[in-house]
C-alpha cells in the first residue's frame, strides 16, 4: 500500500528530477530521510522489497512509537522507558535504545558494520545487507 501511495505521489509531483526530489521524501515526513538518500532511491528500493504493515510503520514512524502516539494524545508521554529524557522515536529505537542493544549488536555482527544514522540508506541499497536489516 505504502509503495503504491508513494509511487503515485512521485508520479504526480514529478519526483524523478532532482529539483522535486526533496518533495518526494517530504510527502511522508522526516522519517524517510533516515532510510533513503533521495526519492529515486526510495522508489527503486521499495520496488524490491515486501512492504508489509510493519515495514511501513517503521519507515514512516506512524506506529507504536511513543513520540508518534503522544502527538495524537494516545500516550501520556513521548519518552522511552529506557531514559526519562529520551524520546521514543524510530531513530532512538533503531540506534540507541538500550532495551534493544542485544538485537542491535547481533545485527551489527551480521552486517559487519556498526549501525549509525548515515549508514542506514547504505544498508538498504545493498541487497545483502537489506535482507539482514529488514
Ligand atoms: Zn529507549
Amino acid at each position: 500500500m505504502y509503495r503504491h501511495v508513494y509511487a503515485s505521489n512521485c508520479k504526480n509531483k514529478k519526483c524523478k528530477d532532482n529539483s522535486a526530489d526533496e518533495l518526494g521524501l517530504d510527502i511522508f515526513g522526516d522519517n524517510l530521510r533516515i532510510f533513503f538518500r533521495h526519492s529515486v532511491a526510495a522508489h527503486r528500493i521499495l520496488g524490491k522489497i515486501e512492504v508489509d504493515g510493519l515495514v511501513t510503520q517503521v519507515l514512516t514512524g506512524h506506529s507504536g512509537f511513543s513520540e508518534y502516539l503522544h502527538r495524537f494524545k494516545c500516550k501520556e508521554s513521548p519518552l522511552c522507558i529506557c531514559d526519562p529524557g529520551c524520546l521514543e522515536s524510530v531513530l532512538h529505537v533503531l540506534l540507541d535504545c538500550p532495551t534493544l542493544s542485544y538485537e542491535r549488536l547481533r545485527l551489527e555482527c551480521r552486517l559487519g558494520k556498526k549501525l549509525c544514522q548515515g549508514k542506514i540508506p547504505e544498508f538498504l541499497e545493498n541487497s545483502d545487507s537489506r535482507e539482514l536489516f529488514l
